[in-house]
């Protein structure tokens, strides 16, 4: 960040009175600017055993595949998002259940919650942010293909629960920030 959004003025990185984090500070009208985790939120819609699936026509990892996920707005449900992002990126009406997961991804400073979903009737196509949508059987699920680390986590603990019999939800964390070497 740059500029303040309130006044256009340049701002500058410090630690307000009383915070203990460095924050995004306008010199001119002292606006504190905080910047804080996303929600990106998705979900698993299954028919008939099979998974919908979409391969991403936008970056990050273009070509990837995904299973339906976005960025929250305001003014809805964590739920509604899920199945609002369903129709968006695969054209499909799912019907959102359990939680299952939620990943804290600290490099990107998103939190991603994922959600069991049900597609009714195998009605989908590409949105416009999807090359292709299908519905993919576990055993075709393009593991090295999945644009993120936070699907691949689901995915995996969506087909374990399922082959249990039960429907539990998940936390995790992923850190790339850890595993960067310097100068890489
Ligand atoms: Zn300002």
């Amino acid at each position: 960040m740059k500029f303040c959004d309130q006044c256009g003025a340049a701002v500058r990185l410090s630690i307000p009175a009383g915070d203990h984090l460095p924050r995004y500070v306008c010199e001119a009208c002292s606006t504190i600017h905080y910047r804080n985790p996303r929600i990106v939120v998705g979900c698993v819609p299954e028919h008939e055993g099979r998974i919908l699936l979409c391969r991403r026509a936008i970056e990050p990892r273009r070509g990837f595949w995904t299973v339906p996920a976005g960025f929250m707005e305001n003014n809805e449900t964590l739920q509604q998002a899920a199945a609002r992002e369903s129709q968006e990126e695969a054209q499909a009406e799912v019907t959102i259940g359990s939680l299952l997961s939620v990943v804290h991804v600290l490099h990107a400073e998103q939190v991603h919650v994922f959600f069991r979903a049900r597609l009714p009737a195998a009605r989908y196509a590409p949105g416009a942010e999807s090359l292709e949508v299908g519905l993919v059987a576990p055993a075709d699920i393009p593991w090295a293909d999945l644009a993120f680390p936070s699907t691949e986590f689901t995915l995996h603990r969506y087909l374990e629960d399922k082959a249990g019999g039960s429907e539990p939800y998940h936390f995790t964390t992923i850190d790339r920030r850890l595993t960067r070497t310097p100068g890489s």
